[in-house]
């Protein structure tokens, strides 16, 4: 706990750090960052420790690609895998039919996020507005919008995985789950803001090697993705023949899937079993 008192400024390093990192890699290799990005929601409770989670993975996967999610269903239903969708409603534009595409999502069990109205670049979009405006302009529309479809996200996610520790105070006060990219998985020592990876290769073994050490750890890895697809072909890389081998690897692992919703009542559960 003596290292919180600098942390401030090493989570300003990290969000440079981070920049840069994603820079330079060029958006073709996958995090590996290991420090976690916002320390001032640890759990205080020696209790929440690695051995209380069982280990799993949640997918999340962001924007607005919601006939390719729709069309992942099927899948995610063999596997009993619900995920998180996060949702950025006109990026890349609106669909006029998304709201009956969202609540066949939502109905098959999986967790609707907020992604942002315009999916803007935090820190552009903060030097000319402040924090509240990124509220009340690009969170607050799609929360009523889902609240209007009875749905209430509890969780959000960053465009581009940005995020600054500042944002990350003043949006904890309205989510449960605030998911980063370029962060450590670390869920059992950060309870609020999460680390993702996204993983640029179309080859089972490099999420393998996530998953296992998800396992090994009693952690959760959280990974972030956008349109699945078909084929391989240019930057797109996921294809729902490789989100069926991830599942079934998951599956085959005995691990569980995870909405980032139920990350906490999970904690709760085994912690009550302890008891
Ligand atoms: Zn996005």
């Amino acid at each position: 706990m003596i290292y919180r008192i600098s942390y401030n400024t090493i989570e300003y390093l990290i969000s440079f750090l981070a920049v840069i990192t994603l820079l330079a890699a060029g958006c073709t290799k996958k995090s590996d960052f290991s420090i976690a990005l916002d320390d001032s929601y640890n759990d205080p409770d020696p209790a929440a420790e690695v051995t209380i989670l069982d280990p799993g993975v949640a997918l999340t996967f962001d924007d607005a690609s919601i006939d390719e999610w729709i069309e992942m269903l099927p899948i995610l239903n063999k596997y009993n895998a619900r995920v998180t969708f996060f949702i950025s409603l006109y990026y890349p534009k609106y669909d006029p039919n998304c709201k009956n595409k969202v609540m066949t999502l939502y109905n098959a069990g999986n967790e609707i996020g907020i992604h942002t109205l315009n999916h803007p670049h935090l820190s552009t979009y903060l030097e000319k507005h402040s924090l509240n405006e990124y509220y009340n302009n690009e969170i607050l529309p799609e929360v009523r919008f889902f609240n209007s479809l009875g749905i209430n996200p509890g969780s959000f996610a960053y465009p581009y995985g940005e995020y600054n520790p500042k944002a990350n105070r003043f949006l904890s006060q309205y989510f449960n789950k605030i998911r980063c990219i370029y962060g450590n998985p670390d869920i059992n020592k950060v309870k609020k803001v999460i680390g993702a990876s996204e993983i640029f290769s179309s080859t089972l073994k490099d999420y393998k090697e996530e998953i296992l050490y998800a396992k090994l750890n009693s952690s959760i890895w959280v990974l972030v993705e956008h349109k699945p697809v078909q084929n391989v072909s240019g930057n797109d890389y996921f294809t729902f023949s490789l989100l069926d081998s991830i599942c079934n690897f998951v599956s085959r692992q005995n691990m569980r899937f995870y909405c980032l919703r139920e990350i906490d009542t999970a904690i709760l559960e085994k912690q009550r079993i302890k008891d």
